[in-house]
C-alpha cells in the first residue's frame, strides 16, 4: 500500500508566538507545491492559535506535544482534546521520550490518551523508542512490543491506522548519533509488525516515522527505507531552510 510520507517538526519548548509566526511566513511560500507529503508542526501550547490562523488554507497541519485523557477536570496545568480541537488543532504527539524521562508519563497513562484524542477527531503520534542501554543489553524489541501495545490497546483495531507511530530511539534523540540506515529499517519494521499482529491490514495503512537526528544530509536515505514512511524531526525543524530540505528530501 501507497503510505503518505509525512514530515513532523517538533518545536518542543522553543519559539515564541512572533518567533513561530516568522518561521511559518518563512516555510509557506517554500513549500506550497509539496503536495507529495503531510506537512506538521508540533508547536508549545501558547503557539498553536497563532500557527493554526497563519496556516489556514494551506498543507501545514498543527500539532500540539501534549494532552490529558480526561475533557476537563481538577488537573492543574494540563490541556485537553476539546481545548485543542476548539483551536482547529490536527493532532497530537503523545509518549515523546523526553515526556517519558522527565515528566514522567507512563504507558498507562498514554493507553488512555491515545483514544481519547482520536475519540475527539484528532490525529495521534505515539512515540516509542528505547535507551542505549536497552539497546545494548539486546532488549529494544522487548521495549518496543511493551510501548506499543499499551499505547495501543484500548485503540479500536480498524482504528490502528489511524495512529502513526514514531520509532525515536533515545540516544539518537538531538545527539546528533542518528540510527543508521539497517537499524532504523529494523526497529520500524519491527513497529509495523507488531500493529500487524491485531491487523495486517491497518499495519499497511498505518504511517512509521523516524526520529532522532534527522538532518537534511541524512534524511533521503532514511526516508528511502521501506518502513520508513517520514520523520519527526526536533533540531532541524526549527531552521526554516533546514525544514524545507527534510520536506524535500520526502519526494524520494
Ligand atoms: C525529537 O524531538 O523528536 C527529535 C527527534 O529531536 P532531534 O531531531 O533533535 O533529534
Amino acid at each position: 500500500m501507497a503510505r503518505q510520507p509525512f514530515i513532523a517538526g517538533n518545536w518542543k519548548m522553543h519559539k515564541t508566538v512572533a518567533e513561530a509566526e516568522a518561521f511559518v511566513q518563512g516555510l509557506l511560500p517554500r513549500i506550497y507545491d509539496a503536495d507529495h507529503c503531510d506537512v506538521a508542526l508540533c508547536t508549545p501550547f501558547t503557539a498553536l492559535q497563532a500557527v493554526v490562523d497563519s496556516t489556514r488554507g494551506s498543507r501545514i497541519e498543527v500539532y500540539a506535544q501534549n494532552m490529558h485523557h480526561e475533557a476537563q477536570g481538577a488537573f492543574t496545568g494540563e490541556v485537553s482534546a476539546p481545548m485543542l480541537t476548539e483551536l482547529d488543532v490536527h493532532g497530537v504527539v503523545l509518549g515523546h521520550s523526553e515526556r517519558r524521562q522527565l515528566f514522567g508519563e507512563t504507558d498507562k497513562a498514554l493507553q488512555l490518551k491515545v483514544p481519547a484524542a482520536l475519540d475527539a477527531g484528532l490525529q495521534v503520534i505515539l512515540c516509542v523508542g528505547e535507551t542505549e542501554e536497552e539497546r545494548e543489553a539486546g532488549d529494544t524489541e522487548r521495549r518496543l512490543r511493551h510501548q506499543v501495545d499499551e499505547g495501543l490497546e484500548k485503540v479500536p483495531t480498524e482504528r490502528l491506522g489511524d495512529v502513526v507511530i514514531a520509532y525515536e530511539p533515545i540516544w539518537a534523540i538531538g545527539t546528533g548519533q542518528v540510527a543508521t540506515p539497517e537499524q532504523a529499517q529494523e526497529a520500524c519494521a519491527f513497529v509495523r509488525a507488531l500493529v500487524g499482529q491485531r491487523s495486517k491490514e491497518e499495519a499497511d495503512r498505518g504511517r512509521v516515522l523516524y526520529g532522532g537526528s534527522v538532518k537534511p544530509d541524512n534524511a533521503a536515505e532514511l526516508l528511502g527505507l521501506p518502513d520508513v514512511d517520514g520523520a519527526l524531526v526536533g533540531g532541524a525543524s526549527l531552521d526554516v531552510e533546514q525544514f524545507e530540505a527534510l520536506v524535500n528530501a520526502a519526494k524520494g
